[in-house]
């Protein structure tokens, strides 16, 4: 029996089991990555994206080259031509991969006609493994993060002071919300000249034109493993004193604030999520730092992403169709082209998502998400704009994210309400209304921001459905106070806006 290993694009870790297993005979084990040009051009990925990825995954290569693996590196149109190649050339009878996180690439790999066994491997990637997360799911009522954060912080010992947590609370969130205050002094973000190999890929992306969306240049990311240790060394150091109290808060200009940016090497594999979790929490002690930075930054990696990764795999394939408001307005024109809106906070994040690739998750929630909760936009259609234009992104992130938690799409399953906000929000939390052509307080009117005129055709709209979750009830008794004739100039905006919205 020869056993060759499929390194998929985002498990770039030599931890993952098929490495693992066969460390001792690394030197006869045949290992192949594949980059394939049809793929990524289902979606209009952010450039960059493409650049990370396939940099990534040569730099990786490299390195296990360099370790002895015998390994062949393809750039195809395809996976299934290098693989039938590869595997008849090395006589593979056993193809081993680990577990693909998304559930479209494992469908993808089993229809794959190859002329041997496949074997899956289970993904340790995560703190909690599927089966961990569904035995934890089944014996709850609800489903709330923060339950299944305290079950992770109990079952890792992490910030714990025997039984109880660290500080005598489990989450410091109430510190961590504050607005953004003139002249903060945000630390630069760590950034990476591109070497041989990324000018290489940069390059090849430009020349093949596999997407339009994002500008390619600068390139800063990280690419290999040992550039991403250092993001993280660098975060802990300059960023993490001051990361929780300025979490939720954005300023024009200002990409990064003090937020790390690992997200993307987490989910290539470049970074473990315990290492990152250890290394905090050994810099809390060390440095005695701020406990609401160190909780809010722990509960992000521990609580959230595997919460996220948890749900995903506990609903079913379905969950991508939910759509409980039964929204489906298309995407405007904007989202692939920022300087399309006026609206000045998303100018300013899809500025700077085509700038980097990146926003922090504010931005996500509160602006990009938000307006498409509140404007009707269909779920599917926000969700697949997410998942090409994010760095990060990956169909278990995005699902969750956009489709659970942004859109409410599926009823409740991931949120106990809507994150829905007018310009009330936007204004406290960030600069940019200051500089914006329409009125943050006004919600009829010439110079309505179409953040206010929205919300309350959203909640209008949906009062019945909103009313039956029962956090909502608060909000909703503020309709009291609006005349019938105030609500019909709110919805004849919202219809309006729409009628002149050029869409993608
Ligand atoms: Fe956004 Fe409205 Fe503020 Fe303008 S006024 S920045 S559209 S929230």
């Amino acid at each position: 029996m020869t056993t060759g290993i499929w390194i998929l694009g985002d498990r770039l870790t030599i931890k993952q089991l098929s490495l693992q297993n066969n460390q001792a005979q690394k030197q006869q084990t045949p290992v192949i990555f594949i980059e394939s040009s049809n793929y990524v051009q289902q979606r209009p990925y952010h450039q960059q994206k493409l650049v990370l990825v396939w940099s990534a995954m040569r730099h990786f290569a490299a390195e296990l080259k360099a370790d002895n693996w015998q390994v062949t590196y393809k750039i195809a149109a395809d996976f299934i031509t290098p693989l039938q190649d590869w595997i008849a050339a090395n006589k593979i009878t056993n193809l081993q991969i680990t577990n693909p996180c998304d559930r479209p690439f494992l469908k993808l790999i089993k229809s794959l006609d190859l002329d041997c066994e496949i074997t899956f491997l289970p993904d340790n990637h995560f703190l909690w493994n599927k089966d961990e997360f569904i035995t934890w799911a089944n014996s709850r009522q609800r489903l709330l993060m923060e339950d299944f954060y305290r079950e992770g912080r109990k079952r890792f010992n992490i910030l714990m002071d025997g039984k109880k947590p660290i500080g005598g609370k489990w989450n410091y969130d109430k510190d961590n919300r504050k607005p953004p205050k003139k002249n903060l002094q945000t630390p630069p973000s760590l950034s990476f000249e591109p070497d041989a190999i990324t000018q290489e890929v940069i390059d090849w992306v430009k020349q093949e034109k596999f997407s339009h969306y994002g500008k390619i240049e600068p390139f800063n990311w990280a690419v290999t493993r040992q550039q991403s240790q250092q993001v993280l060394t660098y975060f802990i150091q300059e960023s993490l004193p001051q990361f929780g109290t300025y979490q939720d808060a954005m300023i024009a200009g200002e990409y990064t604030m003090w937020h790390s940016l690992i997200s993307p090497y987490l989910n290539l594999g470049l970074l473990e999520p315990m290492e990152v979790i250890d290394a905090v929490e050994t810099a809390y002690y060390q440095q005695e730092l701020p406990l609401n930075s160190v909780e809010g930054f722990i509960r992000q990696v521990m609580g959230w992403r595997e919460y996220m990764h948890g749900i995903y795999h506990y609903q079913d394939e379905n969950y991508s169709q939910n759509n409980w408001f039964d929204h489906h307005q298309p995407l405007p024109k904007f989202f692939w082209d920022a300087s399309k809106t006026e609206m000045n906070c998303l100018r300013q994040t899809l500025t700077q998502v085509e700038e980097t690739a990146y926003g922090h998750h504010i931005q996500r929630l509160m602006v990009l998400s938000n307006f498409a909760l509140i404007a009707g936009i269909s779920p599917q259609e926000i969700e697949n704009w997410f998942h090409s234009a994010f760095i990060d992104a990956y169909d278990w992130v995005m699902q969750t994210n956009v489709i659970g938690m942004g859109q409410f799409a599926d009823g409740g399953v991931l949120a106990s309400k809507p994150y829905a906000a007018s310009a009330n929000y936007i204004n406290k939390m960030s600069d940019y209304c200051g500089n914006c052509q329409y009125k943050k307080s006004d919600r009829t009117g010439e110079r309505a921001c179409p953040f206010n005129f929205f919300y309350w055709d959203f909640l209008h709209r949906h009062r019945d459905r909103l009313q039956s979750l029962g956090r909502m009830n608060l909000v909703l008794s503020h309709f009291k106070r609006i005349s019938e004739t105030e609500l019909e100039q709110i919805s004849s905006l919202a219809q309006k806006w729409w009628e002149n919205q050029p869409l993608s």
